[in-house]
């Protein structure tokens, strides 16, 4: 698999291009991430020419139209931040994830606080102009903000979703039917811990469909990340262990069958982190080989040493 790509504000890398001069280093992107992918950094504000340090932007609402102000200078920088955007962002469509910067006019992927010129009073409805054209360009890209990367579940559901959207990434246009439906077998364990309805919907819609088109990717992969942002639950997760053990079921002694089951149980009671069960079911699968299961991204959805299942 190649390396990866994934865009970032650059301030989490801890560049110094804040209106400060200061950075907002994220170590989990800068210290661990950053050893399994290639990141692309951008800062927008430094992008259209702004100094380091500078006056600050913010976000106003005039009419329907939502403006990136200088409240210094009254300067409109709106178009330019646009037009910065609108050249990054063409030039990001290899990246399989992006990790934007919070509250900022520019980078902040929501809750951006949007201020009414007229009372000074703000709310926090808006979007950062170049986070707002990202997702207009990729609505599938997984899009994540530092602050909420701290959260162990937010975390693993993201990278996951990068993973999975780098999978698709790598399907060669114009993608085959066979080689979209080995994608979506390979999801399926995945794909049913997060939501079963899902995964019977978009194996029925590949199935019906001749020729897969652009338009059926794009389609396919939005529903897909769409469900996959969905958290798993406790439950789903248990089903899916189950469902695993079924495979071992002519292999495993009655007592290995019941370590299973009640590390299965322990899980689902929040006695034990998924990955107690997960690694005794590795254990036996590389024991007793399975094609099938070996092939599905639930078992090693991304690199294992990012520890992300250590808290779900
Ligand atoms: S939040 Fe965005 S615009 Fe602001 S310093 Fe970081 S990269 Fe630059």
């Amino acid at each position: 698999m190649t390396r990866l790509k994934v865009g970032i504000s650059a301030c989490l890398l801890g560049d110094q291009v804040r209106y400060d001069g200061g950075h907002k280093r994220s170590s989990f992107c800068a210290d661990e991430l950053a050893r399994h992918v290639e990141f692309i950094r951008l800062c927008p504000e430094v992008g259209i020419g702004m100094p380091v340090p500078r006056p600050t932007i913010r976000l106003e609402q005039h009419g329907d139209v939502t403006r990136a102000v200088i409240p210094k200078t009254g300067e409109d920088v709106t178009g330019a931040l646009q037009a910065f955007a609108d050249r990054a962002v063409a030039q990001t469509d290899k990246v399989s994830g992006y990790v934007l910067c919070a509250k900022s006019p520019s980078c902040g992927m929501e809750r951006v606080k949007v201020y009414d010129p007229d009372t000074g009073h703000a709310q926090k409805t808006g979007q950062g102009l170049f986070a707002a054209r990202l997702q207009q360009r990729y609505p599938a890209l997984p899009l994540e903000e530092d602050g909420r990367l701290n959260d162990p579940g937010l975390r693993e559901n993201f990278i996951m979703r990068v993973y999975v959207y780098h999978g698709w990434q790598q399907l060669v246009a114009p993608v085959s039917k066979a080689a979209l439906l080995e994608f979506h077998t390979s999801l399926k364990l995945l794909l049913l811990a997060h939501s079963q309805q899902v995964y019977r919907k978009l194996g029925r819609e590949l199935a019906q469909t001749e020729v897969i088109t652009s338009e059926f990717c794009r389609y396919y992969i939005e529903i897909l990340m769409q469900a996959l942002a969905t958290p798993a639950s406790r439950a789903n997760h248990t089903n899916v262990l189950q469902h695993i053990q079924g495979y071992f079921k002519q292999q495993l002694t009655v007592a290995q069958k019941a370590e299973l089951t009640e590390l299965v149980l322990a899980y689902h009671a929040g006695h034990q982190p998924l990955l107690v069960p997960l690694t005794l079911i590795k254990h036996y699968l590389r024991e007793y080989p399975d094609a099938y299961l070996s092939g599905q991204r639930y078992l090693q959805p991304y690199p294992l040493d990012l520890k992300l299942r250590y808290a779900l």
